[in-house]
């Protein structure tokens, strides 16, 4: 794809296309770094160690990519020839090139929920740990808060803790795949740590809202923590004077978690403008963080189009499916940024 760096262009397509800011960029290069294969990288072990601090855990690796992250997260839960269940368009199922069957053997089964939300009473009917010679045993249950595809929803605490005792009593680990933890926690108010303690193993990413540009870590025990680092390397991951990038995580970290709560506002007017523009499009009570889904199906208009036709006036938006599109606001597009992209996107969309 051609690049996209004019200044006109908003960006809306993910949170993942933020770019460094200057002060970030000015704590990169003033990183003291090490050789992390040799864990002799400072910045890697102290953003490790803080990030492993924020979600009650006793230790957490530092990846190149939250698939990465979720790969041995989901590993170190379940084996080859077992099984992990997920909601059906979670990031694991659908956004990792089959990456868990691929590289570790582990298969998937699946519940649905129209915001990917936990659905207690299918987990219960899937789950099947210990299940003998001839099914696949259910290892781990993993759970995607905010879920992306979902719309950026937040999985509610009362079912995650029942998750937690269903789970605990079968025997078989729960992981969390936290990428957009943060936007749950700043939007809700509920400290990390307390989405993290209903959870064996946790990933999280730096690239995405934070706004760094590399970087995802996995959380756990110690015992845990070491056999991922043991597989990081293996699958080629392990990598040098990485503090150069963990300085870029330390310093999101500082400066973009609590702003978090802007890009959810941005969010919301944008979702508030193309509702009014078009009843039907947008469902204001699902715009919980910062992403916006758009339904066309009630306009007959084809997400292709509609997208093309926006980016020929500067917005870009995600395609999801026929008749969705996906808007995801971030630190790069600020709150005059997404009123322009509100207006271009509500001309085309109106009646
Ligand atoms: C982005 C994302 C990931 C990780 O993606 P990478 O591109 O591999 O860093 C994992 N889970 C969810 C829910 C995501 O949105």
């Amino acid at each position: 794809m051609a690049t996209q760096t004019s200044q006109d262009v908003i960006d809306l397509r993910s949170d993942t296309v933020t770019t460094p800011t200057p002060g970030m960029r000015t704590a990169m290069a003033r990183a003291e770094v090490g050789d992390d294969v040799y864990a002799e990288d400072p910045g890697c072990r102290g953003l490790e160690e803080r990030v492993a601090d924020l979600l009650g855990k006793e230790a957490a690796l530092f990846t190149v990519t939250g698939t990465m992250a979720n790969l041995l997260a989901v590993r170190s839960l379940v084996r080859p020839g077992e099984e992990v269940l997920c909601e059906s368009r979670a990031h694991i199922a659908r956004a990792e090139l089959g990456a868990h069957a691929a590289i570790f053997g582990i298969t998937t089964r699946t519940w649905s929920h129209p915001r990917g939300l936990l659905d207690l009473g299918a987990v219960q009917r899937l789950l099947a740990p210990k299940a003998g010679p001839y099914f696949v045993s259910t290892a781990g249950v993993s759970v995607e808060n905010t879920h992306n595809f979902g719309g950026g929803s937040i999985q509610p605490l009362g079912p995650l803790r029942k998750l937690r005792d269903i789970t605990r009593s079968a025997g078989v680990g729960v992981h969390l795949d936290g990428a957009r933890l943060w936007n749950a926690s700043v939007a809700t108010g509920i400290p990390l740590g307390e989405y993290a303690a209903l959870a064996d193993v946790v990933s999280v990413c730096l690239s995405k809202g934070l706004g760094a540009p590399v970087g995802s870590l996995v959380a756990g025990t110690t015992d845990q923590i070491a056999e991922a680092r043991v597989w990081r390397k293996r699958l080629g991951g392990g990598w040098r004077q990485a503090g150069v990038l963990a300085a870029a995580g330390s310093y999101a970290l500082d400066h973009h978690v609590e702003r978090l709560t802007e890009d959810h506002a941005h969010a919301r007017a944008l979702a508030e403008t193309l509702a009014d523009a078009r009843p039907g499009l947008v469902d204001l009570a699902e715009v919980e963080t910062n992403i916006v889904v758009l339904d066309l199906v009630h306009c007959g208009l084809a997400a292709e189009d509609v997208a093309l036709q926006a980016r020929a006036e500067g917005v870009l938006v995600s395609v999801l499916g026929p008749s969705t599109i996906r808007l995801v606001t971030h630190l790069d597009v600020d709150a005059d940024a997404c009123k322009r992209a509100g207006d271009v996107l509500a001309r085309l969309l109106a009646e």
